[in-house]
């Protein structure tokens, strides 16, 4: 049931939005990849995952309670090496992975991160691109 209520989640909204507004086209929650990725832009071999801070445990900002620390570590910790090796396994298939956190989408530094990932967009897929054409 979170999997579905976590389907739509604001920040992942604003990502394609973003990335709708600016021509790009994607798929969304890619079942047949390593962790579902939130985005999958096949033609610049990218995935994205837009992370809350909470639960994956981002070291900035994603403080565990003070209360049941054990329980609440292990639960980040799990998630945090399942990340880690979806991206392994994303990176061994050849995707290029972006991982984008929650505090990231905040009204006062959204605008730098989007445009960020649009580069890095334009960046692979020219190097992808290159790659392609020396093999020729
Ligand atoms: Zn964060």
């Amino acid at each position: 049931m979170a999997r579905i209520r976590s389907k739509d989640t604001k920040p992942e909204w604003v990502v394609r939005r973003y990335l709708f507004s600016r021509g790009y086209r994607y798929r969304k929650n890619v079942k047949g990849l390593p962790g579902t990725p939130d985005i999958v832009l096949r033609k610049y071999g990218i995935v994205i995952f837009i992370h809350g801070c909470f639960w994956h445990g981002h070291e900035v900002d994603g403080h565990i309670p003070h209360s049941n620390i054990d329980y609440w570590r292990r639960k980040i910790e799990n998630n945090q090496q399942r990340d880690e090796k979806n991206k392994d396994l994303l990176n061994r298939m050849g995707w290029k992975v972006i991982t984008i956190w929650e505090c990231q989408l905040k009204p006062s530094v959204k605008e730098q991160t989007l445009r960020e990932m649009e580069y890095l967009l334009n960046h692979n897929y020219l190097e992808h691109y290159r790659q392609k054409a020396s093999k020729i």
